[in-house]
Protein backbone atom coordinates (compact mmCIF):
# COMPACT_ATOMS: atom_id res chain seq x y z
CA UNK A 1 0.00 0.00 0.00
CA UNK A 2 1.19 3.80 -0.90
CA UNK A 3 2.16 5.98 1.97
CA UNK A 4 -1.41 8.20 1.38
CA UNK A 5 -3.45 4.73 2.34
CA UNK A 6 -5.29 4.70 5.52
CA UNK A 7 -3.95 1.64 7.44
CA UNK A 8 -3.60 0.14 11.00
CA UNK A 9 -0.60 2.18 12.00
CA UNK A 10 -2.32 5.90 11.05
CA UNK A 11 -5.86 4.82 11.99
CA UNK A 12 -7.76 6.62 14.34
CA UNK A 13 -8.74 3.93 16.09
CA UNK A 14 -12.42 2.87 17.68
CA UNK A 15 -14.33 4.59 20.09
CA UNK A 16 -14.07 1.85 22.47
CA UNK A 17 -11.18 0.22 23.35
CA UNK A 18 -10.83 -3.26 21.90
CA UNK A 19 -7.63 -5.14 21.94
CA UNK A 20 -6.42 -6.33 17.94
CA UNK A 21 -7.75 -9.50 16.88
CA UNK A 22 -5.24 -12.24 15.82
CA UNK A 23 -6.84 -13.47 12.89
CA UNK A 24 -7.78 -9.86 11.40
CA UNK A 25 -6.55 -6.66 10.79
CA UNK A 26 -9.32 -3.86 12.03
CA UNK A 27 -10.86 -3.23 8.57
CA UNK A 28 -11.74 -6.23 7.69
CA UNK A 29 -13.32 -6.72 11.16
CA UNK A 30 -15.17 -4.05 10.33
CA UNK A 31 -16.32 -5.62 7.25
CA UNK A 32 -17.45 -8.73 8.78
CA UNK A 33 -19.11 -6.59 11.31
CA UNK A 34 -21.31 -5.26 8.61
CA UNK A 35 -22.04 -8.30 7.28
CA UNK A 36 -23.18 -9.56 10.21
CA UNK A 37 -25.46 -6.69 10.95
CA UNK A 38 -29.26 -7.07 10.94
CA UNK A 39 -29.42 -3.63 8.42
CA UNK A 40 -27.14 -5.45 6.08
CA UNK A 41 -29.67 -8.63 5.86
CA UNK A 42 -32.36 -6.37 5.47
CA UNK A 43 -30.92 -4.56 2.85
CA UNK A 44 -31.74 -7.65 0.16
CA UNK A 45 -35.46 -6.31 0.63
CA UNK A 46 -34.69 -2.72 -0.50
CA UNK A 47 -35.38 -0.96 -3.26
CA UNK A 48 -32.80 0.64 -5.48
CA UNK A 49 -35.09 2.00 -8.29
CA UNK A 50 -37.58 -0.89 -8.61
CA UNK A 51 -39.70 -1.90 -5.77
CA UNK A 52 -38.62 -5.51 -4.41
CA UNK A 53 -42.22 -7.21 -5.89
CA UNK A 54 -41.78 -5.71 -9.34
CA UNK A 55 -39.49 -8.89 -10.48
CA UNK A 56 -36.76 -11.30 -8.92
CA UNK A 57 -34.36 -9.87 -11.67
CA UNK A 58 -34.21 -6.16 -10.47
CA UNK A 59 -31.09 -4.97 -8.35
CA UNK A 60 -31.77 -4.46 -4.74
CA UNK A 61 -30.02 -2.44 -2.59
CA UNK A 62 -28.12 -5.56 -1.26
CA UNK A 63 -27.08 -6.44 -4.93
CA UNK A 64 -26.63 -2.45 -5.33
CA UNK A 65 -23.94 -2.69 -2.29
CA UNK A 66 -22.22 -5.82 -3.48
CA UNK A 67 -21.84 -4.61 -6.86
CA UNK A 68 -19.70 -0.98 -5.66
CA UNK A 69 -18.05 -2.86 -2.79
CA UNK A 70 -16.98 -5.03 -6.24
CA UNK A 71 -15.97 -1.56 -8.60
CA UNK A 72 -14.29 -0.24 -5.05
CA UNK A 73 -12.00 -3.42 -4.34
CA UNK A 74 -10.87 -2.95 -7.95
CA UNK A 75 -9.98 0.69 -8.11
CA UNK A 76 -8.16 0.46 -4.54
CA UNK A 77 -6.15 -2.53 -5.16
CA UNK A 78 -4.90 -0.35 -8.70
CA UNK A 79 -4.21 2.71 -6.72
CA UNK A 80 -2.73 0.57 -4.23
CA UNK A 81 -4.80 1.52 -1.53
CA UNK A 82 -6.78 -0.31 1.29
CA UNK A 83 -8.81 -2.42 -0.30
CA UNK A 84 -10.13 -3.89 3.09
CA UNK A 85 -11.43 -0.30 3.61
CA UNK A 86 -12.67 0.09 0.54
CA UNK A 87 -14.63 -2.82 0.79
CA UNK A 88 -15.99 -2.02 4.05
CA UNK A 89 -17.14 1.59 3.05
CA UNK A 90 -18.60 0.05 0.09
CA UNK A 91 -20.81 -2.90 1.82
CA UNK A 92 -22.15 0.10 4.16
CA UNK A 93 -22.68 2.77 2.37
CA UNK A 94 -26.79 2.07 1.71
CA UNK A 95 -27.57 0.99 5.58
CA UNK A 96 -29.42 4.17 6.54
CA UNK A 97 -31.44 3.53 3.75
CA UNK A 98 -35.45 3.72 4.20
CA UNK A 99 -37.83 1.16 1.90
CA UNK A 100 -38.50 2.45 -1.41
CA UNK A 101 -35.65 4.31 -2.62
CA UNK A 102 -35.51 7.96 -2.96
CA UNK A 103 -39.22 8.19 -2.24
CA UNK A 104 -39.01 6.87 0.45
CA UNK A 105 -36.63 8.88 2.01
CA UNK A 106 -38.07 12.01 0.84
CA UNK A 107 -41.26 11.03 1.91
CA UNK A 108 -39.89 10.23 5.57
CA UNK A 109 -37.79 13.83 5.12
CA UNK A 110 -40.67 15.56 4.83
CA UNK A 111 -42.67 14.01 7.60
CA UNK A 112 -39.46 14.78 10.06
CA UNK A 113 -39.36 18.00 8.84
CA UNK A 114 -40.22 20.36 11.57
CA UNK A 115 -38.84 17.26 13.96
CA UNK A 116 -34.35 17.53 12.59
CA UNK A 117 -35.46 16.04 8.90
CA UNK A 118 -34.08 12.95 8.06
CA UNK A 119 -30.91 11.89 5.96
CA UNK A 120 -30.18 8.83 4.47
CA UNK A 121 -25.90 9.21 4.88
CA UNK A 122 -26.23 10.23 8.29
CA UNK A 123 -28.85 7.69 8.89
CA UNK A 124 -26.32 5.07 7.76
CA UNK A 125 -23.89 6.14 10.45
CA UNK A 126 -26.72 6.48 13.19
CA UNK A 127 -27.08 2.23 12.18
CA UNK A 128 -23.53 1.41 12.55
CA UNK A 129 -22.94 3.82 15.56
CA UNK A 130 -26.31 3.20 17.59
CA UNK A 131 -29.04 1.13 16.15
CA UNK A 132 -27.40 -2.34 15.47
CA UNK A 133 -27.14 -3.77 19.14
CA UNK A 134 -24.80 -6.64 19.44
CA UNK A 135 -22.45 -6.09 22.06
CA UNK A 136 -22.84 -6.18 25.63
CA UNK A 137 -20.35 -3.18 26.05
CA UNK A 138 -21.72 -0.74 23.62
CA UNK A 139 -24.26 0.32 21.12
CA UNK A 140 -23.70 0.16 17.44
CA UNK A 141 -20.75 -1.59 16.00
CA UNK A 142 -17.83 0.55 17.37
CA UNK A 143 -16.29 0.90 14.28
CA UNK A 144 -13.09 2.18 12.72
CA UNK A 145 -12.94 6.18 12.77
CA UNK A 146 -12.04 5.94 8.47
CA UNK A 147 -15.09 3.26 8.32
CA UNK A 148 -17.73 5.74 10.03
CA UNK A 149 -15.79 8.41 7.97
CA UNK A 150 -16.48 6.69 4.90
CA UNK A 151 -19.99 5.75 5.11
CA UNK A 152 -20.82 9.44 6.27
CA UNK A 153 -20.68 10.37 2.42
CA UNK A 154 -22.71 13.95 2.83
CA UNK A 155 -23.94 16.11 5.81
CA UNK A 156 -25.67 19.11 6.45
CA UNK A 157 -23.59 21.42 8.69
CA UNK A 158 -26.21 21.38 11.40
CA UNK A 159 -25.72 17.12 12.10
CA UNK A 160 -22.17 17.40 11.54
CA UNK A 161 -22.11 19.69 14.61
CA UNK A 162 -23.66 16.86 16.55
CA UNK A 163 -20.99 14.26 15.63
CA UNK A 164 -17.42 15.94 16.80
CA UNK A 165 -14.63 14.53 14.74
CA UNK A 166 -16.42 12.18 12.00
CA UNK A 167 -18.48 15.67 11.31
CA UNK A 168 -15.55 18.37 10.97
CA UNK A 169 -14.84 17.92 7.99
CA UNK A 170 -18.07 19.10 6.64
CA UNK A 171 -17.19 22.33 8.54
CA UNK A 172 -13.66 22.39 8.33
CA UNK A 173 -14.37 21.80 4.26
CA UNK A 174 -11.86 18.91 4.31
CA UNK A 175 -11.46 15.22 2.39
CA UNK A 176 -12.19 12.10 3.61
CA UNK A 177 -10.02 9.29 2.44
CA UNK A 178 -8.91 8.17 -1.08
CA UNK A 179 -10.94 4.98 -0.27
CA UNK A 180 -13.72 7.19 0.84
CA UNK A 181 -13.58 8.71 -2.36
CA UNK A 182 -12.88 6.02 -4.27
CA UNK A 183 -16.54 4.55 -2.91
CA UNK A 184 -18.17 7.37 -3.92
CA UNK A 185 -16.98 7.07 -7.37
CA UNK A 186 -17.73 3.26 -7.87
CA UNK A 187 -21.42 4.14 -6.13
CA UNK A 188 -22.33 6.38 -9.20
CA UNK A 189 -20.70 3.99 -11.74
CA UNK A 190 -22.64 1.12 -10.37
CA UNK A 191 -25.78 2.82 -10.28
CA UNK A 192 -25.64 5.05 -13.92
CA UNK A 193 -24.87 1.37 -15.77
CA UNK A 194 -27.48 -0.65 -13.98
CA UNK A 195 -29.98 1.97 -13.54
CA UNK A 196 -29.94 1.36 -17.51
CA UNK A 197 -30.08 -2.42 -17.63
CA UNK A 198 -33.00 -2.27 -14.90
CA UNK A 199 -35.01 0.28 -17.03
CA UNK A 200 -34.07 -1.78 -20.19
CA UNK A 201 -35.49 -5.00 -18.29
CA UNK A 202 -38.35 -2.85 -17.26
CA UNK A 203 -39.28 -2.17 -20.70
CA UNK A 204 -39.40 1.67 -20.07
CA UNK A 205 -35.77 1.96 -21.47
CA UNK A 206 -36.05 0.63 -25.42
CA UNK A 207 -32.67 0.54 -27.39
CA UNK A 208 -34.44 3.34 -29.49
CA UNK A 209 -34.49 5.25 -26.45
CA UNK A 210 -31.01 4.62 -25.27
CA UNK A 211 -29.82 5.24 -28.38
CA UNK A 212 -30.32 9.25 -27.57
CA UNK A 213 -27.88 8.76 -25.07
CA UNK A 214 -24.22 9.77 -26.69
CA UNK A 215 -21.78 7.88 -24.07
CA UNK A 216 -24.04 4.75 -25.01
CA UNK A 217 -24.64 5.34 -28.48
CA UNK A 218 -20.78 5.65 -29.48
CA UNK A 219 -20.25 2.08 -28.40
CA UNK A 220 -23.68 0.22 -29.31
CA UNK A 221 -22.56 1.37 -32.73
CA UNK A 222 -19.21 -0.28 -32.64
CA UNK A 223 -20.56 -3.45 -32.24
CA UNK A 224 -21.38 -5.28 -35.35
CA UNK A 225 -24.96 -4.60 -36.60
CA UNK A 226 -25.86 -8.28 -37.22
CA UNK A 227 -24.58 -9.26 -34.28
CA UNK A 228 -27.05 -6.76 -32.70
CA UNK A 229 -30.22 -7.68 -34.92
CA UNK A 230 -29.74 -11.00 -33.96
CA UNK A 231 -29.52 -10.81 -30.24
CA UNK A 232 -30.44 -6.98 -28.83
CA UNK A 233 -30.04 -7.88 -25.43
CA UNK A 234 -26.45 -9.36 -25.08
CA UNK A 235 -25.79 -6.55 -27.73
CA UNK A 236 -26.67 -3.58 -24.81
CA UNK A 237 -25.03 -6.38 -22.10
CA UNK A 238 -21.90 -5.66 -24.25
CA UNK A 239 -22.42 -2.03 -24.62
CA UNK A 240 -22.94 -1.28 -20.81
CA UNK A 241 -19.85 -3.81 -20.12
CA UNK A 242 -17.66 -1.58 -22.05
CA UNK A 243 -18.76 1.54 -21.04
CA UNK A 244 -18.10 0.24 -16.70
CA UNK A 245 -14.54 -0.73 -18.20
CA UNK A 246 -13.88 2.87 -19.69
CA UNK A 247 -15.38 4.40 -16.73
CA UNK A 248 -13.13 2.38 -13.80
CA UNK A 249 -10.10 2.47 -16.42
CA UNK A 250 -10.68 6.43 -16.74
CA UNK A 251 -10.96 7.33 -13.14
CA UNK A 252 -8.08 5.01 -12.37
CA UNK A 253 -5.81 6.50 -14.87
CA UNK A 254 -6.95 9.78 -14.19
CA UNK A 255 -6.83 9.60 -10.07
CA UNK A 256 -3.00 7.92 -10.48
CA UNK A 257 -2.07 10.84 -12.76
CA UNK A 258 -3.61 14.10 -10.08
CA UNK A 259 -2.29 11.72 -7.48
CA UNK A 260 1.55 11.59 -8.38
CA UNK A 261 0.74 15.61 -9.63
CA UNK A 262 -0.31 16.60 -5.88
CA UNK A 263 2.87 14.97 -4.11
CA UNK A 264 0.45 13.95 -1.14
CA UNK A 265 2.59 11.78 1.36
CA UNK A 266 0.38 11.06 4.04
CA UNK A 267 -3.59 10.46 4.52
CA UNK A 268 -2.99 14.25 6.44
CA UNK A 269 -1.79 15.24 3.17
CA UNK A 270 -5.12 13.47 1.37
CA UNK A 271 -7.47 15.50 3.99
CA UNK A 272 -5.79 18.98 4.17
CA UNK A 273 -5.40 18.80 0.04
CA UNK A 274 -7.46 21.61 -1.99
CA UNK A 275 -9.59 19.20 -3.80
CA UNK A 276 -10.83 15.72 -4.30
CA UNK A 277 -8.10 13.26 -5.94
CA UNK A 278 -9.91 10.47 -7.37
CA UNK A 279 -11.84 11.70 -10.25
CA UNK A 280 -12.72 11.14 -13.94
CA UNK A 281 -11.33 13.26 -16.55
CA UNK A 282 -13.43 16.39 -17.79
CA UNK A 283 -15.20 14.82 -20.91
CA UNK A 284 -16.10 11.63 -18.66
CA UNK A 285 -17.52 13.31 -16.35
CA UNK A 286 -19.54 15.30 -18.76
CA UNK A 287 -20.77 11.96 -20.40
CA UNK A 288 -21.61 10.44 -17.20
CA UNK A 289 -23.43 13.35 -16.24
CA UNK A 290 -24.87 12.86 -19.44
CA UNK A 291 -26.38 9.95 -18.37
CA UNK A 292 -27.50 10.20 -14.98
CA UNK A 293 -29.71 13.39 -16.72
CA UNK A 294 -30.89 10.70 -19.51
CA UNK A 295 -31.92 8.12 -16.60
CA UNK A 296 -33.68 11.28 -14.63
CA UNK A 297 -35.96 12.33 -17.64
CA UNK A 298 -36.57 8.90 -18.91
CA UNK A 299 -36.69 6.28 -15.69
CA UNK A 300 -36.86 8.24 -12.62
CA UNK A 301 -39.74 10.28 -13.66
CA UNK A 302 -41.31 7.95 -15.71
CA UNK A 303 -44.93 7.59 -15.33
CA UNK A 304 -44.57 3.93 -13.85
CA UNK A 305 -41.92 4.23 -11.42
CA UNK A 306 -43.56 7.70 -10.37
CA UNK A 307 -46.33 5.75 -9.64
CA UNK A 308 -44.69 3.51 -7.48
CA UNK A 309 -42.98 6.81 -5.99
CA UNK A 310 -46.06 7.76 -4.96
CA UNK A 311 -47.45 4.65 -3.40
CA UNK A 312 -44.41 4.67 -1.44
CA UNK A 313 -44.57 8.07 -0.29
CA UNK A 314 -48.15 7.52 0.64
CA UNK A 315 -47.15 4.80 2.63
CA UNK A 316 -44.55 6.14 4.96
CA UNK A 317 -46.46 9.27 5.35
CA UNK A 318 -49.14 7.29 7.09
CA UNK A 319 -47.48 5.12 9.02
CA UNK A 320 -45.24 8.26 10.15
CA UNK A 321 -48.57 9.65 11.33
CA UNK A 322 -49.93 6.28 12.56
CA UNK A 323 -46.77 5.69 14.91
CA UNK A 324 -47.08 9.54 15.83
CA UNK A 325 -49.91 8.65 17.62
CA UNK A 326 -49.69 5.50 19.02
CA UNK A 327 -46.10 5.64 19.89
CA UNK A 328 -46.75 2.35 22.52
CA UNK A 329 -46.86 0.26 19.45
CA UNK A 330 -43.52 0.44 18.32
CA UNK A 331 -41.17 -2.29 19.16
CA UNK A 332 -38.95 -2.16 22.58
CA UNK A 333 -35.90 -1.07 20.90
CA UNK A 334 -37.67 2.47 20.42
CA UNK A 335 -39.69 2.66 23.28
CA UNK A 336 -37.05 4.90 25.72
CA UNK A 337 -36.15 7.90 23.20
CA UNK A 338 -36.55 11.27 24.40
CA UNK A 339 -37.58 12.16 20.83
CA UNK A 340 -40.58 10.34 19.60
CA UNK A 341 -40.07 11.47 16.48
CA UNK A 342 -36.81 10.06 15.94
CA UNK A 343 -37.98 6.93 17.39
CA UNK A 344 -40.56 6.49 14.45
CA UNK A 345 -38.17 7.84 11.97
CA UNK A 346 -35.60 5.11 13.16
CA UNK A 347 -38.01 2.49 13.09
CA UNK A 348 -39.43 3.37 9.95
CA UNK A 349 -36.20 3.58 8.01
CA UNK A 350 -35.18 0.41 8.85
CA UNK A 351 -37.97 -1.32 7.72
CA UNK A 352 -37.62 -3.42 4.35
CA UNK A 353 -40.64 -3.08 1.44
CA UNK A 354 -42.73 -5.64 2.03
CA UNK A 355 -42.36 -5.59 5.78
CA UNK A 356 -43.32 -1.67 5.24
CA UNK A 357 -46.04 -2.58 2.90
CA UNK A 358 -47.51 -5.36 4.94
CA UNK A 359 -47.58 -3.27 8.43
CA UNK A 360 -49.27 -0.50 6.36
CA UNK A 361 -51.94 -2.96 4.98
CA UNK A 362 -52.67 -4.51 8.76
CA UNK A 363 -52.73 -1.13 10.35
CA UNK A 364 -54.43 1.62 8.05
CA UNK A 365 -56.23 0.42 5.28
MG1 LIG B 1 -25.49 3.59 -3.35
Amino acid sequence: MKNYAVSEDNSLGREFFESKSPLRNDFQRDRDRIIHSSAFRRLMYKTQVFVNHEGDMFRTRLTHSLEVSQISRGIARSLQLNEDLAETIALAHDLGHTPFGHAGQDALNKCMKNFGGFEHNFQSLRVVDHLEKRYLGFDGLNLTFESREGILKHCSQKNAKLLGNVGSRFIKKTHPSLEAQVVDIADSIAYNIHDIEDGYRSGILTLDKLKDMSFFREIFDELKLSDCRKNEKICIHETLRRMMFILIEDVTQNSIKLINLSSIKSIHDVRGYKEELIKFTKSIQIKLDKCRQFLKTNLYKHPRVEKMSNNAQEIITNLFDYYCKNIHELPDDFQNYDDQYRAVADFLSGMTDRFAKSTHNSLII
